[in-house]
Order: structure tokens, then sequence, then C-alpha cells
């Protein structure tokens, strides 16, 4: 795509590295195709090559964002799946961080939506204000019905639906601790505890760290951890999600220190496609750049690094149906397609894939609570295909898919930990009956 930014304009670093990506797109559209807002509204302006103009034309002429580029940018999901199909390899990721932010800076939002975005800001990346914001979603939800009939409130409805009715107890293994390997040591890794899962089910990270170190793993939670910023990444709060990664990578540079560390490992693959992108967040901080990268290059998804593990035989061999659904941020922020569907099969279930799997499920951060009639589209179709594989449970290793996929399905949703850890001799995953788990093919 030919571009005519000034050299000026070219000075700003942010605007030379989009002109960069713009460069690369040459307009074939294939990537329309695999964009689930596209093919849910048609419009060419909702897919990732009309958005590309947009934002080239916003940058280009070094304008404010208008309502129309903020109304499209704001229904991508920022799911990856053009990155996935371009054979140009235009970083989309890197273009549509840069127009949030750009929209973050020069756009003023209506009043409501500009509240509803500092709310989600202020309390999602932070477990304590978030377990009580949920605590208290029990008082609004009888009002879900007069929210959903208000434009301006359908978000609060949307928020109000997925709060669960209950919440587990804080997990103590998510305070700051380290647990050692059994037996010969296999490895040392530190395990990021993050933000919302570990509110929502915190029975995800303490699977992780049992069958860790049941394979002989020493895992560290390292002291200061917190949310990775993918939240309020995706919301164009720069400011907000670079202070999260310098804190975080303060936190595992310490750990690294302390003893080699052979892997950051993470069970939200949201979380997983920001941290592995630190390097690129903070490459223009002289103090962070070095640090950021190091730090990226040792994030590795849970299923990542038991992959490359020299794993025993499974204790039990289930043969249990799972639909397996991988997550954007799993097969295309992060490329991790093989592996978790590999370990699944070596322990004995048997996988099946549904079909449009490279269909984003609609979650996609706070995408469900901001975009909540496109998100209920894309769920009720995942759903309908996962119903269809005729699995008797899902799979997947992203809490945000796990949290949409359950609030419509038939059957039930786990993230794919579990189940390895209860082959692997763990105890029975919460919520999946000896019937679920033993029906085999
Ligand atoms: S990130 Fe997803 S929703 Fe956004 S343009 Fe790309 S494919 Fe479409
Ligand atoms: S597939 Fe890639 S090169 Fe083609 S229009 Fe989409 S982004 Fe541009």
């Amino acid at each position: 795509m030919q571009t005519n930014f000034s050299l000026a304009q070219l000075a700003d670093p942010h605007v030379a590295e989009s002109e960069k990506i713009l460069r690369k797109c040459v307009h074939c559209g294939f990537c329309t195709a695999t964009c689930p807002t596209y093919v849910t509204l048609g419009n060419e302006l909702d897919s990732p090559r009309g958005r590309i103009y947009l934002i080239k034309d916003m940058l280009e002429n070094g304008r404010p964002a208008d309502k129309e580029i903020v109304t499209h940018i704001d229904r991508c999901l920022s799911c990856l799946a053009c990155m996935t199909t371009c054979p140009s390899g235009v970083n989309y990721m890197h273009l549509v961080d840069h127009a949030r932010a750009h929209i973050e800076q020069t756009y003023k939002r209506p009043l409501l939506d500009r509240l509803t975005r500092a709310m989600l800001a202020l309390v999602l990346p932070y477990p304590n204000r978030f377990r009580a914001a949920l605590k208290l979603a029990g008082l609004g939800r009888p009002f879900i019905g007069l929210f959903e009939k208000l434009p301006a409130l359908k978000p609060v409805a949307a928020m109000l639906k997925l709060a669960p009715s209950s919440l587990p107890p804080a997990s103590p293994k998510a305070l700051p601790s380290m647990h050692a390997g059994q037996g010969a040591k296999h490895g040392r890794v530190a395990i990021l505890t993050g933000c919302a899962q570990s509110v929502l089910d915190p029975a995800i990270n303490d699977t992780a760290i049992s069958l860790l170190t049941r394979l002989g793993v020493e895992v560290v939670v390292p002291e200061g951890e917190g949310c990775c910023g993918a939240l309020v990444h995706h919301m164009g709060r720069e400011d907000q999600a670079l202070a999260s990664a310098r804190r975080n990578v303060d936190v595992w540079t310490r750990a690294i220190d302390q003893g080699r560390l052979d892997a950051i490992v993470i069970t939200a693959s949201g979380c997983g496609t920001t941290i592995k992108d630190y390097g690129f967040m903070l490459r223009l901080d002289p103090t962070y750049a070095e640090k950021a990268a190091r730090v990226s290059s040792l994030a590795k998804d849970i299923t990542e690094y038991l992959a490359a593990l020299d794993l025993p035989e499974p204790l039990r061999k289930p043969g249990t149906v799972v639909a397996y659904h991988s997550a954007c941020s799993m097969q295309h922020g992060q490329k991790i397609t093989r592996q978790p569907k590999e370990l699944l099969a070596k322990a004995g279930f048997v996988v099946r894939e549904p079909r449009e799997g490279h269909l984003c499920c609609g979650s996609a951060g706070t995408y469900n609570i901001l975009q909540p009639e496109i998100s209920s589209k894309l769920r009720d179709r995942k759903v309908k295909n996962i119903e269809a594989t005729g699995a008797s449970v899902v799979a997947t290793g992203n809490i945000g898919c796990i949290t949409q996929i359950a609030s419509a399905a038939r059957l039930p949703v786990v993230h794919t930990i579990k189940l390895l850890d209860w082959a692997y001799g763990g105890p029975k995953p919460e919520g999946l009956s000896d019937s679920i788990l033993t029906a085999a093919e």
C-alpha cells in the first residue's frame, strides 16, 4: 500500500512503525473472509482491510479520531484471525493497538461510555476490587431487563449477566510463594497470578502448580505480580498498560536474578499474547527494553511448556470426548495450535475440533461487555459448532472464553490444564461428574 506520511510525521516512532505495517498491505482482502465482524456484519469497514484504510487515513492526515473510525475500531475484537490469514505478514495487532491509543488520546467518547470504560479499567485488573464488584453485582441483577432496554446501559446489563452468582474463595497459592518440585528436578518457572482469572477460577493456577510440581518443576509465585495490562491495552489506555508491563518486568527480572528461570508460565492465553509483546511495547524505553525482551522470550503458555517436557504415561486413560476450543489469543496471537490438542490426546482424551475454529467466541477481553450484541451472536455461533461435535466437555486455555462459552453452552467448559491434571493423577475437576469424565466415545 502506498503511503504519504511527511518526514515530520515519520519522526514519531509510533507513526513510523504503523507506516511500515501499512506498506505491507496489498489490499488483497483475503483477511475479510476470516474476520468475525465482517462475517457477522458484512460491512467492508468492519473488515481488517476496511479498518486498515480507516487507520491509514486518520494517521496520514494527522487527524483526531472521529465517530466513524471509533465505531469500526471498537467493533474489532483484536482476535487477530486476520494476521493468521494475511499472506503479506501485515502486523494488524500493532497497527490497531496504535489506533486504539490514538483514539484514546484524541476522541471524547459520550459520558456513559467514558464512565463504563473508566470503571472497567479501575476494577478488572485488580483482584480485590473485581471480587468486591462481583459480590455487588447481585444487587443489580434484578435490573438487567431494564438496563438492556437503554442502549447506553447495555454494557452494564452484559456485565451483570456475565457475573457469576457465587465465587470460589481466593487461593493461598496465589500469594507470593515457592512450590518445590517433587522428585528429580526438571525445571524452575514463575507463574503469572494475573487478575480476573485468579478471582473467577483460582483452581486453574492451583491445578497448574500441582501438576508442574508433581512433574518435578519448581514453581515460584513472585511478590508484586499483577495484571499483565492486556485489558487496558485493548482499550487504548497505553500509560496504564505500560505501567503494568513495567511492574511485571521488574518482578520477573528479580525472579530471574534469584536463580535460573526456565519460563514464565501463563495459564490465560490472552495474557500470554500481551506478555510475549512486552518487548515490543517497551522497545522505546531504554531502561526497560532489554529486560522486557528477556521477559517476553521466557513467556510460555502452560501447554507450550508442558509439551516441551518429557511427560510420563498418564495414570488414567479416560477416552472422554473433548471439544477443544482454541482461543484466538492462543491460535492467532501466539500461534499455539498443536500442543494443547496433542497433550490432551496423549493423556487419553478423544479431541474434536469444532467447525469454524478460527472464529472468535466473542469474549475478547472486555468486548463482551462493550459490544454485547455482536459478542452474543459470535458466542451463539461458537456454541452451536461446539455442541455439534457431540463432545461431553469443552477444553480451552483462556478464562475469557471459558466464561463466555459457559454462559450459553449446555456442556461444561474447563481449562485444558484441569483435564490434563486429572489424567495425570490429580483430583477430578470441579463441576465434572464421573459420568462426563468416563463417557468414552
Ligand atoms: S482482529 Fe479480528 S475482528 Fe479485528 S479486523 Fe482482525 S479478524 Fe477482524
Ligand atoms: S490479507 Fe493482509 S495484505 Fe491482504 S488486505 Fe488483508 S491485511 Fe492487507
